[in-house]
């Protein structure tokens, strides 16, 4: 562990709070120190009101905000002074400290600050660092924890027992601190929680943060509890396609609503999961106690997700009945999921989620393994991570999140994603809150969109290579299938069919129905294991109801799908499946509609480009994004009760209607 400061880094940061915005990010950067949302950092000013009084203000890192992308605006400034007397009460309740913090703030508009404020502001030092460090709770969470670290920092730290984060820890680290702290205390030890630093200088607490933590590190080396054993080479395949749809099946029926699972089968995570000792490691609690709201106490071993259901609820039963007031169980479902054959499986609501507890859990094999060479891993008892998992602060945190979107959970996999109709429909479907993977000849669809929840995937949609690529591809990374949205395709070279090649009519039919029903068969397990029930749309086209005169090879593949699908509707709908078909016309912003086409097709109706461009009922044009809409809205609630159907989205065609 080194510091990173950096002198011209640091420039660019201008004053105390510009500075307390770097060495924030600092410690964000370091994923051993912090993870996502973990630790909290606070500096102390003196600001002047507008009424013209100097006032001490604490800046405190508002909840919400993470230490690696904080700005200024992601601190709050707290009048300091009334934060003192607060520390000082007998006894506060959470909501009442928390209103009370939201009326000293200076800024009405500034962010919920931080449930660690009161702390930051008992301690006299101007810059105050908190973590989570890994080192740290990896030595803190053994059995003689307390006294190899009273042993290693002695009295550089001041040792707080654990008590819950919020007014108690407060009030107890101000009387210890006050009874304690001497010329050599640079910062506080919270046993099973994490570490606090300060000094003087943003620099000066920030690299107290990393010495500290580097001699935890250094304990750890000498005590050859460091390095772990270096797993056998990495299998790196993908995980039993079938077997994982089935536990993120159990999953989403445990907790209520569909979750994307995130598969990490690597040769680290199978060692992990594959420890002789795995249930003694694991079966205790987290790291640390804020991670319970992400990952639960513990992880489910192997896929019996109904006995931890009924574990869960139990414990939830015994820990609620000591609780202060009435609480409401959560979701029983796990979040953490370790299987010998499967690695480390996580979940959630979101792939963001599902990614945060992995992140999360990588750490936590870490420090167990860790803490299990330095004589065993120790994790606080049931009721303390109760009370965390069960705080109204940490729950009014998630709450804070809104409502799920309404896909929020599915996995959709389309065809043909890179342009037009294709990428207009994975656009819509991400703004429902699904997970894509976008599949598309064109290899820029694998760059379309830097984010978490999209998978672009070069393929050729007529190769079963390239599908069973793209199934394993979907189930490792969000762990099945909801929504299939066959959309791939392209409009043959008019030709009449007195001249029509066998090629030119074998290619389009390869393309339209022999690729469809290869995607259909194939996704058909998954579909059928789909939590809301699976939902398939193919993308079709007018000249299935209403051929135009030489497009016959596009009009008969299209004509086959549309059976395909009407097919898979009638023998499907016992699996809860959905199966529709849109009609578009006339959708001049895709990849079918080259100058060329367009030209050809205007002259075989005899129109200009622009008359047939509008040449329908409603004289409008049709967009991409027009019919991915309905597409979208095919695949949601509001159809739950539609299949079969063929929807034209065509502005109305006088020879269909
Ligand atoms: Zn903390």
């Amino acid at each position: 562990m080194n510091s990173l400061w950096n002198n011209t880094e640091a420039a660019g940061f201008p004053g105390e709070l510009g500075l307390r915005v770097y060495t924030s990010r600092l410690l964000g950067r370091d994923r051993s120190l912090v993870l996502h949302g973990g630790g909290n950092t606070s500096v102390k000013t003196i600001e002047t009101t507008i009424l013209g009084d100097e006032v001490e203000v604490l800046w405190v890192k508002g909840s919400g905000w993470d230490l690696e992308t904080i700005e200024r605006a992601g601190f709050t400034a707290l009048r300091r002074a009334p934060l003192l007397r607060l520390a000082k009460l007998r006894q506060l309740t959470d909501p009442e400290m928390v209103n009370a913090l939201m009326t000293e703030r200076t800024d009405a508009a500034a962010p919920v600050p931080s449930v660690e404020a009161i702390l930051h502001a008992v301690l006299p030092a101007k810059f105050v660092d908190h973590t989570h460090a890994d080192a740290v709770v990896t030595i803190t969470n053994t059995p003689d924890g307390e006294a190899r670290a009273r042993a290693l920092w002695g009295d550089r730290l001041v040792v707080v027992p654990y008590v819950m984060p919020g007014f108690e820890l407060a009030r107890m680290a101000a009387e210890l601190f006050e009874r304690e702290a001497g010329p050599q205390t640079v910062g506080l030890l919270l046993l099973n929680h994490g570490i606090f630093s300060f000094g003087a200088s943003a620099r000066e607490s920030y690299e107290r943060m990393i010495e500290l933590v580097a001699l935890a590190e250094d304990h750890l080396h000498a005590a050859g509890a460091w390095d772990l054993p270096v797993p056998a080479a990495d299998p790196n395949t993908p995980p039993p396609r079938l077997e994982t749809a089935r536990l993120r099946r159990a999953l989403a029926d445990a907790a209520g609503f569909p979750l994307v699972l995130r598969t990490e089968r690597d040769a680290r995570t199978l060692a992990f999961a594959r420890r002789a000792d795995v249930a003694e490691l694991t079966q205790h609690g987290p790291a640390t106690p804020d991670h319970v709201i992400r990952t639960k106490r513990r992880p489910l071993l192997g896929r019996d997700v109904a006995a931890f259901t009924r574990e869960y609820q139990a414990e939830f039963t015994r820990c609620a009945a000591r609780a202060a007031e009435a609480k409401q169980m959560l979701d029983p479902a796990p979040r953490v999921i370790l299987d010998f054959e499967f690695g480390l499986v996580t979940a959630g609501r979101s792939v963001k989620d599902a990614a945060i507890a992995a992140e999360i859990y990588r750490h936590t094999m870490d420090i167990q393994e860790r803490a299990a060479l330095l004589g065993g891993f120790r994790a606080l008892p049931e009721q303390d991570l109760f009370d965390v998992e069960y705080w109204d602060l940490e729950q009014a945190k998630l709450a804070r999140a809104g409502v799920p979107p309404v896909l929020a959970g599915e996995v959709a996999l389309v065809t043909g994603a890179a342009s037009g109709i294709g990428r207009a429909v994975a656009e819509a479907l991400l703004a429902r809150g699904a997970a894509v993977v976008g599949l598309d000849l064109d290899p820029k669809v694998v760059g379309l969109w830097p984010r978490a929840d999209f998978l672009g995937l070069q393929a050729d949609v007529t190769s079963r290579e390239d599908l069973e690529r793209a199934l394993d591809a979907t189930v490792t990374a969000f762990g099945g299938l909801d929504l299939l949205v066959l959309n791939a395709g392209a409009f043959a070279q008019g030709s009449p069919i007195a001249n029509l090649s066998d090629e030119l009519f074998r290619g389009q039919m390869a393309l339209h129905a022999d690729a469809n029903l290869a995607f259909l068969r194939a996704s058909h397990p998954l579909l059928a294991l789909a939590p809301r029930g699976g939902r398939v749309v193919v993308v079709a086209s007018k000249n299935v109801p209403a051929p135009g005169p030489g497009a016959g090879a596009y009009s008969a593949a299209k004509a086959a799908v549309t059976q395909l699908a009407r097919v898979a509707a009638l023998e499907w709908g016992k699996d809860g499946i959905r199966v529709n078909v849109v009609h578009p016309n006339a959708v001049f912003d895709t990849g079918v509609w080259t100058d060329e086409v367009l030209q050809a097709r205007a002259a075989a109706y005899e129109l200009t480009i622009d008359e047939y461009k509008r040449s329908n009922v409603l004289g409008t044009e049709i967009t991409s994004k027009d019919v991915a809409e309905v597409v979208a809205e095919l695949l949601g609630p509001r159809f739950a009760k539609t299949t079969g159907a063929q929807i034209p989205v065509d502005g109305g065609n006088d020879r269909v209607i």
